[in-house]
């Protein structure tokens, strides 16, 4: 590093924390501002895949995540309509031993806040960003208060950043979450993410999501996919009209189904699909969902953010101008951005959708030909992450 630089982080989730840590522990005096009163992590289970990880080993923390998450081996969804088993990607098809992790978004924040803070990031809490001023490097809040000038300012808002462009409307589908403790004598696989699905408007799921903290209990993530505009009228209607739904679509999931006794206890995501270009401009550059949005169906969005945190901060390390910085920063990761984007994009309505079209090939025609040498390594590939070599481009190799 050349020089001591000024950075302000602008939201404090998994892209942000990363990068604070990361650029703290290179010397950089780093300000991380976020929305929430104080340090809270929401939201049910993630998956982090090999690249999310071997980020998380680079940050020393990976082991931390390994002891709290639940191995997975599997991804495995069978079609209600048919029988058949339309998705079945086992991890090892591309190399044995690798493997994803399902774990719980609270554990991660913990673990990734706790490091930032010792990493000697300051934080802000109760501030609203409202917009930057790239040319200047500064930030204004909801108050309409000044803060700066940086030297660069990373956009790690989110997928409703203010500061980057926002798609006209969200995703048809989303999905109702919750996260259960995992049962004991129940027929789910302890390393398998399975689905059940009616064509491609009804999905529900299973992720085995580890423990918040040692000792505690290992838990669940439970969803149930629904249309965005279907929400309120769930709301309104007795909760045993989803239950009728839910156990008929997936019935070994009765003994989950039946511990929901209030609507409050799902909680409801929709998503958005864009990418915001150029990625930076100024003093400002975004990283994570702010960059790039897309629905969960890949499993991806944190891996990608925790990717492009350690882009940045490598950046960093061997640049001094924001626009060299921000040019190396997006020459390591655009092309994986642009790969997952569009993979994304085109699996989606496959699996959440009102096609009657797109269900049918991929029970009929894609899951028989998935099963066929040489698309089990590449659809493992495609899950972990690997594809497009992310890791090789930040001069990272997979495992431990
Ligand atoms: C239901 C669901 C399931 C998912 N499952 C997976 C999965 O299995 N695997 C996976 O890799 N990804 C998954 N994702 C995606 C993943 O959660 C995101 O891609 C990831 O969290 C993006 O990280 P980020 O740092 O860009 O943003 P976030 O983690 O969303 O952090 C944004 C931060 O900015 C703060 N903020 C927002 N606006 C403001 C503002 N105006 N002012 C100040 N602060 C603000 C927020 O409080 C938050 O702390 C899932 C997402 C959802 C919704």
């Amino acid at each position: 590093m050349s020089r001591t630089l000024s950075i302000a982080i602008a939201g404090a989730g998994i892209g942000g924390l990363a990068a604070a840590t990361l650029l703290a522990r290179a010397g950089h005096r780093v300000t991380v501002f976020d929305q929430f009163e104080a340090a809270r992590a929401v939201g049910s289970g993630l998956m982090l895949q090999e690249t999310g990880l071997a980020i998380l080993g680079a940050l020393r923390l990976r082991e931390t995540a390994e002891a709290l998450g639940s191995p997975i081996t599997r991804l495995w969804g069978i079609s209600s309509d048919t029988g058949r088993a339309v998705l079945d990607v086992r991890y090892d098809a591309l190399r044995p031993g690798l493997r994803g992790l399902g774990i719980q978004r609270s554990a991660v924040f913990a673990i990734l806040s706790e490091a930032a803070l010792a990493s000697g990031a300051a934080f802000v809490p109760a501030t609203r960003i409202t917009s930057a001023d790239a040319i200047a490097g500064t930030l204004t809040d909801a108050h309409g208060a000044e803060l700066g000038p940086f030297d660069l300012i990373l956009d790690a808002l989110g997928v409703r950043s203010p500061l980057a462009s926002s798609p006209a409307s969200e995703l048809p589908y989303g999905a109702l979450w919750a996260t259960l403790p995992w049962p004991e004598h129940g027929p789910f696989n302890p390393e398998a993410l399975e689905q059940r699905y009616h064509a491609a408007r009804q999905m529900t799921g299973v992720m085995p999501s580890g423990r918040l903290r040692a000792g505690d209990t290992l838990s669940l993530t439970y969803f149930w996919s629904i249309r965005g505009d279907a929400h309120d009228a769930f709301r309104a209607a007795p909760l045993g009209q989803w239950k009728d739904a839910a156990r008929t679509l997936w019935p070994e999931t009765a003994m989950l189904v039946d511990q929901i006794t209030d609507h409050d206890q799902l909680t409801f995501a929709r998503y958005r699909h864009r990418t915001h270009w150029p990625a930076a401009t100024g003093r400002l550059i975004h990283l994570g969902d702010s960059w790039h949005a897309a629905s969960p169906q890949l499993g991806q969005g944190a891996n990608m953010a925790l990717l492009d945190a350690y882009a940045l901060a490598r950046a960093v390390e061997a640049r001094s101008q924001p626009a060299d910085i921000a040019a190396m920063y997006v020459r390591q990761r655009a092309a994986h951005v642009r790969l997952f984007q569009l993979m994304t994009w085109a699996f989606t309505p496959v699996y959440q959708s009102d096609s009657n079209i797109l269900p049918w090939l991929r029970d009929w025609l894609v899951a028989p030909i998935s099963k066929l040498w040489p698309a089990p390594p590449i659809l493992a590939a495609l899950v972990s992450g690997g594809l497009g070599a992310p890791l090789k481009r930040l001069g990272l190799s997979a495992g431990r």
